[in-house]
């Protein structure tokens, strides 16, 4: 592999230690790669930090879906609606906005469907060796999910995400009336209709599977290198050099893992990417009353119910409001007033708020490829709501791309390029 003299192992920094940075990290340490991670903050504790936990390998369906438009202005009305745009934010937000839309129509939800599929589809067979080879066997749970509706309507305004799954092979039990409570008793009796994915997984803890996978990277020899990287020195068309504003990091190849923030280090490669912000809110109840077995999605409010190790974790919700903005917690909070709509004898103890920024581009699609114009500079950035799901496929891609093999998954699709 290595073509250093003396047949050192090749260097590769990355760039993020996210959980999208740290699986392409372990990915590439197995191959033989003296791995530096670059990132001002400890290990996983960003976006990674606190999601709802959920390997969703059915989540082909992209955010943007025919006539999904309508239902907009009603979401902005709602104070407890799934979506939420400042004013001020909104004239910056319009393009990204028309962009969505334009990948909304059949033929392209198809077109996303088809190449998001075979990326998360992998996720739990991707996933259960490296929790093995980091030692935490026990934080890939394979157990399913479910979707819960309070209507018929609502219920039917969800038909196509499940026309979109089934097509590609996914498994959808529909449960109604008592079936419902027979499954999750805790369920109230409003939940009218229950359509559980089987084949579905959660992580019962994603900040201690990150941490995990950074435990074993650095007992392997990893490098983590506490600084935030600002641009790249260039010798023969390549990036030779990472300078960060706590020194410079020499390397061989180059990966951009930086979640939400990597639109500022691609520019600096001379792409510009649509890469905006979804940031979503969490909140975890300790000693809750009601833990239902597997994760549970409200239909209507497109918020999931995740048992996690410290309690309960409710997390979701769209706020358009850029990266800088502080937190709104009152998003959190309805999260709270929300969640008793599906399960109404729900009390707890202590409460904890946490806001995350979603690295999200408009198709839905990540941005994961060899950079055009920089040939040993790799991307992985760009999961938006399936960032945990799809880590630890994208480690086993950006690996086989820097070894110069051929990924087991059509990447074409996530090309940078497409923008
Ligand atoms: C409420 C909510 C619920 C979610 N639920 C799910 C779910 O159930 N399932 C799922 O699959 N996904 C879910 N997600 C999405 C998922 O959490 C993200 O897609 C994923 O965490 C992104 O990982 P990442 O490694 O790309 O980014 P991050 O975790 O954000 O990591 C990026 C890292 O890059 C670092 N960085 C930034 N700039 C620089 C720089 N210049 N130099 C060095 N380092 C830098 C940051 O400090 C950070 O540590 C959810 C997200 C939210 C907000």
């Amino acid at each position: 592999m290595s073509d250093r003299p003396g047949d050192m192992a090749q260097r590769v920094c990355i760039v993020g230690a996210g959980v999208v940075g740290l699986a392409c990290a372990l990915q590439l340490q197995a191959r033989g790669y003296a791995v530096t991670l670059v990132d001002p903050r400890p290990p996983g504790e960003y976006c990674s930090l606190g999601n709802a936990g959920c390997f969703s390998r059915a989540s082909c369906v992209p955010l943007g879906l025919p006539g999904a438009w309508k239902k907009v202005p009603g979401w902005l009305a709602d104070p407890l609606g799934p979506l939420s745009i400042p004013w001020r934010y909104a004239a910056r937000i319009a393009p990204w906005l028309w962009r969505l839309h334009k990948a909304s129509s059949l033929d392209q939800v198809n077109r996303i469907a088809d190449a998001l599929h075979p990326l998360l589809d992998r996720s739990i067979d991707a996933w259960v060796p490296l929790a093995q080879r980091a030692g935490v066997p026990e934080l890939v749970v394979q157990n399913g999910y479910a979707f819960a509706y309070r209507s018929e309507s609502a219920f039917l305004g969800d038909g196509l995400g499940r026309e979109l799954r089934r097509a590609r092979g996914v498994s959808i039990e529909v449960l109604t009336g008592g079936e419902v409570r027979e499954f999750e008793p805790a369920l109230s009796k409003a939940v009218t209709h229950l359509v559980v994915l089987p084949e579905q997984g959660h992580c019962p803890n994603p900040l201690r599977l990150s941490q995990a996978l950074a435990a074993v990277l650095h007992a392997g020899g990893a490098r983590f290198f506490a600084g935030k990287a600002l641009g790249f020195e260039h010798r023969e068309g390549r990036a030779n050099r990472v300078l960060t504003d706590a020194g410079q990091i020499d390397t061989d190849h180059v990966v951009i893992a930086a979640g939400a923030h990597s639109g500022e280090l691609a520019k600096a490669l001379g792409h510009v990417v649509p890469l905006e912000t979804e940031r979503g809110y969490h909140v975890m109840l300790s000693a809750p009353t009601v833990v239902p077995k597997v994760p549970v999605m409200s239909g209507e409010g497109k918020y999931f119910c995740t048992p996690m190790e410290g309690g309960l974790r409710i997390a979701g919700t769209v706020e358009l409001a850029g990266l800088d903005a502080p937190p709104n917690y009152s998003r959190a909070d309805a999260l709270v007033a929300l969640s008793r709509n599906l399960f109404p004898d729900l009390a707890f103890g202590k409460l904890e708020r946490w806001m995350g920024h979603r690295p999200s581009l408009p198709d839905s699609l990540p941005v994961v490829g060899r950079a055009p114009r920089v040939p040993n500079v790799y991307f992985a950035f760009g999961h938006g709501h399936v960032g945990l799901t799809a880590a630890a496929p994208t480690g086993e891609i950006i690996a086989a791309l820097v070894a110069g093999d051929e990924p087991e998954v059509d990447i074409r699709p996530f090309d940078i390029s497409r923008f």
